[in-house]
């Protein structure tokens, strides 16, 4: 019997997994939606998705708010895998999502619409396709060694990253070229369940990729760096070397290619690492690195860091699905960087910095947030 492809694999495949759910319910103790509810967390998730494929329970409305109420943020998965079952709880909350959407046509109506907005668009922000580099500053070569891959957050909402980057990178002397083909990595598809519609897009992106003929696809956005470094493996990977932005920049800063000329004396900062790059891709170091050159800058870890850093709650859906949620979880973090005295919240993704930013803002904090390379930009 020929095996079955990775997106055809059901829950039905995975329930040794879970019944190593014991139910010792460590997960709910970092859990940053954990308010009591055990469905809230992941030993109640775990439970009901059980329940699902042991057919003891019907799918219905009530699972998919109990499904959506999660940013896919990786915490219980790492406590589970430390102290416990040693459950994939991120991959068994998106397959159980990908099998609510095809196999019950359960979902939140705002993924509905996200999904329509991609598939025709390309990208999830009501932007045009053709404005996805409308953001340029300068015309950069057709071709490169390095290309980037802008992603959508900062090719229609977050475009100063997106011109940051591209000077900054530009202007250090790195043979870069945009992905002039590019569409939506599929991300936001891929974590909110609709991972069929997903696969003919991060096809398309693989192929074009390929042609480009560059060595290394750079990105500033730690959901892309993620889709396209671990998801897209799935379709026999990107075709090219995969980095984040910060990596790059801080090869750059060690090769003496930037130099920040201006310091930040007397400045306390610190530093939130997207759930994305950190649990997901154990990817910690690289901004710290870059953080640490940057002249007189105090740089301070949150209690909270590392593996152990919290959710700003944009991911997974998230913020789409439970906005105000989303928004109060980033204000928490905020809360985090003001208690060890923090002026400024450094991070290296934009859908992060765009729900800090706003909780930042509704909440009237005092603490300012900035992307990494946002930040060396206005100190060269
Ligand atoms: S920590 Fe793991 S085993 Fe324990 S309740 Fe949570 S998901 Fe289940
Ligand atoms: S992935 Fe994050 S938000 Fe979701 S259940 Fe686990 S700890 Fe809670």
């Amino acid at each position: 019997m020929e095996e079955k492809r990775w997106y055809e694999k059901t829950l039905e495949d995975r329930l040794e997994e879970l019944e190593r759910c014991n139910q010792c319910k460590f997960c709910t103790t970092v859990c940053p939606l954990w308010d009591g509810w055990f469905v809230h967390a992941s030993s109640g998730k775990m439970r009901s998705i059980r329940s699902v494929v042991k057919g003891t329970a019907k799918p219905d409305e009530k699972l998919v708010d109990v499904m959506y109420y999660c940013t896919v943020c990786g915490r219980c998965e790492q406590m589970c895998k430390s102290h416990s079952g040693g459950l994939i709880t991120t991959e068994i909350i998106e397959e159980m999502r990908h099998q609510m959407v095809y196999k019950y046509g359960l979902y939140l109506p705002r993924h509905k619409e996200i999904c329509s907005d991609v598939l025709r668009d390309y990208n999830p922000y009501h932007g045009k396709h053709e404005d996805r580099f409308s953001w340029l500053t300068r015309t950069p070569p057709n071709k490169g060694e390095y290309v980037y891959f802008v992603g959508c957050t900062d090719a229609y909402r977050m475009k100063d990253v997106a011109v940051a980057t591209t000077e900054l990178l530009l202007d250090s002397g790195v043979n870069l070229t945009m992905f002039w083909k590019e569409l939506c990595c599929s991300s936001v598809l891929l974590r909110t369940g609709f991972v069929e519609d997903a696969i003919p897009i991060m096809e398309k992106n693989r192929k074009n990729l390929m042609e480009t003929g560059a060595k290394v696809a750079v990105t500033s956005c730690a959901g892309c760096y993620r889709t396209l470094k671990k998801d897209y493996e799935r379709i026999g990977g990107a075709g090219i070397e995969i980095q984040h932005s910060s990596e790059l920049l801080r090869d750059l800063i060690n090769n003496g290619k930037i130099k920040c000329k201006r310091g930040m004396n007397g400045v306390r900062a610190t530093y939130h690492d997207p759930c994305h790059l950190g649990r997901h891709c154990d990817f910690y170091d690289a901004p710290r690195e870059v953080i640490d050159r940057i002249p007189g800058l105090e740089f301070v870890e949150m209690s909270n860091n590392r593996e152990n850093s919290v959710c700003c709650g944009a991911g997974g859906g998230f913020r789409s699905g439970f906005t105000d949620k989303s928004v109060e979880m980033a204000y928490k973090r905020l809360l985090e960087a003001k208690d060890i005295g923090a002026k400024l919240l450094i991070t290296c993704c934009p859908f992060c910095e765009l729900n800090l930013k706003q909780a930042s803002e509704v909440k009237k904090s005092r603490v300012k947030v900035m992307d990494l390379t946002e930040l060396v930009t206005s100190l060269l």
